[in-house]
């Protein structure tokens, strides 16, 4: 099998991350890795009939998937399928606005803007004063009265959030206060004049102007669009950067960087006594409390689902469940060049330092000495080097998957990232090194 180089997975990941401008694009693109990797669907309303050494996939919401990899069979006398779950768990949904329904808003009868509200917590100046543009689902009639789910990606400079000239606001490099509702509606078009002259011989009217974007691009009708989930996106390709390419400059690193290592370490690791599974979830930059998010049954329906089509009972998952484990895998923040003093003073990350173990008291984080020591023998063994996170003690850190999920599985689980800064901005600076050094610790985990 051939191993990729450190330029070729960051190559591959840029482009995956470009090709994936909104979540359900995420879920689009494993799909069709995992297809041509020979997994199959397995959809939850339908009987499964799983065999031993085979590969599966299981999607809920168009925007949530796990994967996962099945040992050869063992004879019945060993009384459970397999040793254990070897499960890595990333997000595949990042900060963004959401558009909402009726969005376009005019602005002394000319400007037509888009009405959004936030998905996540973002540093609101990033998305300013850059090409932007519209990607996601929208539900479609279709002619037997049913519906259709069709994806979409506006693929052009459609938008702009243009700033306040600094003449109108003397105080903009004092700290700025940007208002959600009035200060971050991006700017989609004009509305023609009227007369000879214009382009458009009829005024168009501005309700309805995005979906009428929407189906051109569809090739469908505007009104056969019956709801949608819309999303801004920005524009701009990620690329390396630094002098030695030491950097990775993109837009939704984290957690696209951990979900794209995690399917390149899944695709080419054969499971050996442990089933290998790689679940993405939904909503976490929210809560994970949704359908499909960290925080629903999705990952213990589809476990429990494994054992009883193998024809194994709840006796058993449990069994199975109690030597499995959980890399809840999640970028994390490097010590950041112009603020030291915000990190933890002795746990000190940096880009290129390897990959992050994070701890917390309070068990934000799943860490604990057993979990972290064999996290750090898989990363021993294929030579990629561990560093540590801990939030300084006077701050409050983010939370994760880890604990969440291991709420509804309770498996053992560390918390891992790659080290990045300027988590949450519209074009995160990530650690180059990083993407090959996950991938190769994955693999490792997948392979015992
Ligand atoms: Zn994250």
């Amino acid at each position: 099998m051939d191993v990729k180089t450190e330029i070729e997975l960051n190559r591959g990941l840029l482009d995956f991350i470009q090709a994936s401008p909104s979540v359900f694009h995420v879920i689009d693109n494993l799909k069709k890795r995992l297809e041509e990797g020979g997994f199959a669907e397995c959809r939850e309303q339908d009987c499964w009939k799983l065999q031993p050494g085979g590969a599966y996939y299981v999607i809920r919401n168009d925007s949530s998937l796990i994967a996962f990899r099945l040992p050869a069979a063992r004879k019945p006398e060993e009384g459970c399928p397999f040793q254990g779950y070897h499960i890595v768990a990333a997000h595949s949904d990042s900060p963004t606005f959401k558009i909402k329904t009726r969005p376009e808003a005019v602005t002394e009868n000319r400007y037509v803007r888009l009405n959004v509200e936030a998905y996540g917590g973002m540093i609101l100046s990033t998305w300013l004063d850059r090409p932007l543009s519209v990607a996601g689902r929208v539900a479609v009639r279709r002619e037997d009265g049913g519906l259709d789910t069709r994806l979409v990606n506006l693929d052009q400079d459609l938008l702009v959030i243009p700033n306040l000239a600094v003449h109108m606001n003397r105080e903009i490099n004092n700290g700025y206060s940007y208002n959600l509702q009035t200060d971050m509606l991006p700017l989609m078009g004009l509305l023609p004049e009227k007369g000879p002259e214009s382009e458009e011989p009829v005024r168009p009217s501005p309700q309805g102007m995005l979906l009428r974007e929407v189906a051109r691009e569809l090739g469908i009708a505007p009104e056969d669009i019956l709801d949608s989930d819309l999303y801004l996106y920005v524009r701009e390709k990620g690329r390396v950067a630094g002098r030695r390419g030491e950097f990775l400059l993109s837009p939704r690193l984290d957690d696209l960087q951990c979900v794209y290592a995690g399917l390149e370490g899944f695709l080419s690791a054969v499971p050996g006594q442990y089933a290998n599974v790689l679940a993405v979830f939904d909503n976490e930059e929210v809560g994970s409390g949704t359908r499909q998010g960290a925080d629903s049954t999705f990952l213990e329906d589809v476990l429990l689902r494994v054992q009883d089509s193998l024809g194994y009972g709840p006796s058993v998952y449990r069994q199975v469940v109690a030597d499995s484990f959980l890399i809840s895998a999640d970028n994390a923040h490097a010590v950041h060049p112009a603020h030291p003093e915000k990190a933890d003073p002795t746990n000190r990350p940096v880009l290129g330092g390897g990959i992050v173990i994070k701890y917390h008291g309070g068990q934000k984080y799943t860490s604990d000495a057993l979990s972290a020591a064999r996290m750090r023998l898989w990363c021993e063994r294929v030579g990629v080097p561990c560093q540590t996170f801990v939030n300084r003690s006077d701050m409050m850190g983010g939370s994760t998957l880890g604990n969440i999920s291991t709420a509804h599985v309770s498996l053992r689980s560390v918390d891992i990232g790659l080290p990045q800064l300027a988590m949450h901005s519209a074009v995160e600076t990530g650690c180059g090194r990083a993407t090959a050094q996950a991938v190769a610790a994955f693999e490792q985990f997948w392979r015992e």
